[in-house]
């Protein structure tokens, strides 16, 4: 009796871990065991009762129980071999079986077709014993051919198994057999007390410790020893006194070992990579062996193995080839820091590695070089793009055999690198030879490249690395457009033009808005000396800074385009002047020439623009000029002398300005369609020969005159000039003896008085 309760008890403890178990089969087992308990009870009530209705009570328990065991030891043995959860049809099959029992057993107190209780009479008092009948064959039949089946499985399981594993379905198909022998055995035996309790107790308790807790180390050893040998990584393994006494196939390999020979593994190793001993019990290190061309790269980890108690039990080294990663990961970090074309830094690692070596060096003083190409696009436009490629190469090669290992440089992008060079290894005569005769030759190709250097010398090396380097473009930028000078150096100069540029840069708007800028009006006159019109010029009355005179900010605005909103400004003025003078009888015949930049046709439609304007003003288009100088024709000059046609065609009367300032030819004169060629007396007046310049401007108004084109020459400054031109038969003048340009209103009162 007690041995039954205590059963129970035991059942009920693996039941309650059973449940607890994070495992997913901890609930199948747990409803095994517990399925167990109701027998066992039963078998209890039987053994201890000495009433008929305790012993049959007893007796539907068990029978009843066996069923409930029946069923969850279907569902365990389904998890537990990890049988097919589609083919459920047979449990359905034996679940209404089972059922069926159970009814059966319901129904025994009304027809007594499972067994009846016999009473008998012992020694000491009476007892009950069970007969069966039809029903208790068919439980027994039942419950016989389900455990039969269980077992059936796990045998076939425990056969087909690996060895390791099938341990796990032997003590189940085991322990299985023991109890159903056993049970066999009591009901054979009629034995009032079904001892075979014990081994169902038995059963669960098994079913609960292997199907829940038992890890097969033996299995453990195997599959280590086995993902051991099969490692891709050399492994050896050494004992307490550092001998070796297992290496793994690569192992071997690698320490060139021969069979199962470790002694030699151990030398082989210590050949290879010196004494490994000596460095402690964990660590971790890269090695590179082999030649310095052909390098192998290996990473050598070391960590000892102590037994339970903590003692150093010996250790083992892994020894990996990294060479293949090694490698790759070289070249990432090479690609991303380098430029693909010329395998020179790229402009980040340039950036970063002149930041590190500045510091490194505190004593020295360095240069920062910008080097750009002079027209690096007409390079890949007239020859190709692989030519121009070629080209950038050359230059990387001509700058590593200029600069010492004392130097950084790269490539900044496009066309352009940069250098950091120690100040005294920088030799300006020298770079101006070098870049004066520079050619890049491919086969019986010669092409000279035009290369400008601008340096910046570091005073403060905490200055951002690319603001030394924009100081360092600032430079050259001054001699972009020379062919004789190559290097050229910021100084404080170019910085306080840089910062005046960027003062006035930032205030046109609002100068143009409140009218800070302006146009100023010198008078034109004809060989009478009658005020015919004027020239429209910018003037800025800065508030703080004053005056300034076009000169201080017409270049800056050119070269930043700004320009545009200077003259569509001056564009609007001339008009809003020539719409007023139109009400004035003695302005209204004034014509005002207003300037055009060749940055205006860039980027704005400066036809439409100016056609928009005459148009809102309702001003008569002869009386507005056009100015425009050679430079205009520079580029795209099919395409301008087309806007200057239709400048003329609408009414416009085209003057070329500064003539004999540039590049002037006087062929260009016969295929431009201008109306006034605006002669420049400053540029002539430069030849120190008077006669020589005389003549020049007798022929060019010679030359325009035959060719329709009239004459009007500006900067005229005596007397004497003005009756010389009157005499070559120049017909308008302009220039400081007539008056100097002034604001509107004394242009004005100087036209009444000059008519008065
Ligand atoms: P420009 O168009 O050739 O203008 C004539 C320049 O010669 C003016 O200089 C004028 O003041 C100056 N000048 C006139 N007579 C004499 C003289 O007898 N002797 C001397 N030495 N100089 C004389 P300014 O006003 O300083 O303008 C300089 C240049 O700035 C102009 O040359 C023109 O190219 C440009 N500019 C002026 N205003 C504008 C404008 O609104 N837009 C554009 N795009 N350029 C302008
Ligand atoms: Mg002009
Ligand atoms: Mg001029």
């Amino acid at each position: 009796m007690y041995i039954f309760s205590l059963i129970i008890v035991g059942l009920g403890i693996c039941v309650y871990f059973a449940f607890l178990s994070p495992k997913p089969i901890g609930k199948s087992v747990g409803w095994l065991i517990a399925s167990l308990i109701p027998a066992v009870f039963g078998n209890l009530l039987i053994v201890s009762s000495n009433t008929e209705t305790s012993t049959l009570i007893g007796c539907y328990c068990y029978y009843i129980g066996m069923d409930l065991v029946m069923l969850a030891l279907l569902r365990y043995t389904r998890e537990y071999c990890s049988l097919d959860q589609n083919k459920r049809a047979m449990d359905i099959i034996l679940c209404i079986l089972l059922a069926a029992d159970v009814i059966q057993y319901v129904c025994n107190p009304f027809f007594g077709q499972a067994f009846t209780l016999e009473a008998y009479t012992t020694p000491m008092d009476t007892d009950f014993r069970m007969i069966p009948h039809i029903g208790q064959y068919y439980h027994r039949i039942l419950d016989y051919s389900i455990i039969l089946s269980v077992m059936g499985i796990f045998l076939l399981k425990a056969l087909r198994a690996a060895r390791i594993y099938a341990e796990r379905y032997w003590v189940i198909v085991f322990s299985m057999f023991i109890g159903t022998a056993w049970q066999t055995f009591s009901i054979i035996s009629r034995d009032r007390i079904d001892k075979s309790m014990i081994g169902f107790g038995a059963f669960g308790v098994l079913v609960f410790y292997f199907t829940l807790y038992y890890r097969p180390m033996r299995l453990l050893d195997q599959m280590l020893a086995g993902i051991a040998s099969r490692m891709p990584e050399a492994l050896f393994f050494f004992d307490a006194s550092d001998h070796c006494i297992w290496a793994n196939e690569p192992a071997m390999q690698l320490a060139g070992g021969v069979e199962k020979n470790f002694e030699a593994v151990t030398e082989n190793l210590h050949e290879m990579f010196g004494d490994l001993r000596s460095k402690g019990d964990e660590w971790t290190e890269q090695f590179v062996l082999g030649e310095k061309r052909n390098p192998k790269y290996y990473t050598v980890e070391k960590h000892t193995v102590t037994d339970e108690k903590g003692r150093p039990a010996g250790n083992f080294l892994n020894v990996r080839d990294t060479t293949e990663e090694t490698l790759r990961i070289k070249h990432e970090i090479f690609t991303a820091t380098h430029d693909g074309l010329t395998g020179l830094y790229n402009r980040e690692s340039l950036y970063s590695g002149i930041q590190k070596l500045l510091p490194q060096h505190p004593d020295v003083s360095y240069l920062i070089i910008f080097l750009d190409v002079k027209n690096f696009k007409i390079v890949n436009d007239l020859f190709s793009n692989a030519f121009g490629d070629y080209a950038l190469r050359c230059i990387a090669q001509w700058i590593r055999s200029q600069f010492s290992a004392n130097s950084i440089y790269g490539r900044l992008g496009g066309d352009t690198f940069g250098i950091c060079v120690p100040a005294n290894e920088f030799d300006e005569a020298h770079f101006e030879e070098e870049l004066g005769k520079f050619v890049v030759m491919e086969g019986t190709l010669e092409y000279h490249i035009l290369i400008h250097l601008g340096v910046f010398r570091i005073i403060d090396t905490r200055l951002d690395v690319a603001v030394m380097f924009d100081r360092a473009h600032l430079a050259l930028s001054t001699i972009r457009d020379e062919y004789q000078k190559h290097v050229a150096f910021y100084d404080n100069n170019l910085r306080d033009k840089v910062l005046w540029d960027q003062h006035i840069s930032s205030q046109l708007h609002e100068a143009i808005e409140t009218r800070q800028l302006r146009p100023f009006l010198q008078p034109i006159v004809d060989r009478t000396g009658r005020i015919v019109g004027a020239e429209a010029l910018a003037r800025w009355i800065h508030p703080t800074d004053g005056f300034l005179s076009p000169g201080s900010f017409i270049p800056v605005f050119e070269k930043n385009g700004m320009i545009v909103e200077v003259d569509r400004h001056m564009w609007r003025c001339s008009c809003e002047i020539l719409r007023d003078w139109k009400s004035s009888p003695a302005h209204r015949d004034l014509f005002i020439s207003v300037n055009i930049s060749p940055k205006d046709f860039y980027f704005i439609d400066v036809l439409a623009e100016i056609k928009g304007l005459v148009k809102e003003f309702g001003i008569d288009s002869q009386l507005l000029r056009i100015e425009i100088t050679e430079t205009v024709m520079m580029t795209d000059a099919d395409e301008r002398m087309k806007i200057i046609s239709a400048f003329r065609e609408a009414g416009f009367i085209v003057e070329m300005d500064d003539f004999g300032s540039g590049y002037s030819s006087l062929n260009l004169l016969k295929d431009m369609p201008v109306d006034v060629l605006k002669i420049d007396m400053k540029f002539l007046s430069k030849a120190r020969d008077e006669q020589k310049s005389q003549t020049i401007v007798q022929n060019i108004i010679n030359l325009s005159d035959d060719l329709g084109i009239s004459s009007l020459t500006e900067g005229v400054e005596t007397e004497e000039q003005y009756h010389m031109l009157s005499q070559m038969r120049c017909r308008l003048f302009q220039g400081y003896f007539f008056a100097k340009p002034m604001p509107l209103e004394d242009f004005e009162s100087f036209c009444n008085k000059h008519i008065a």
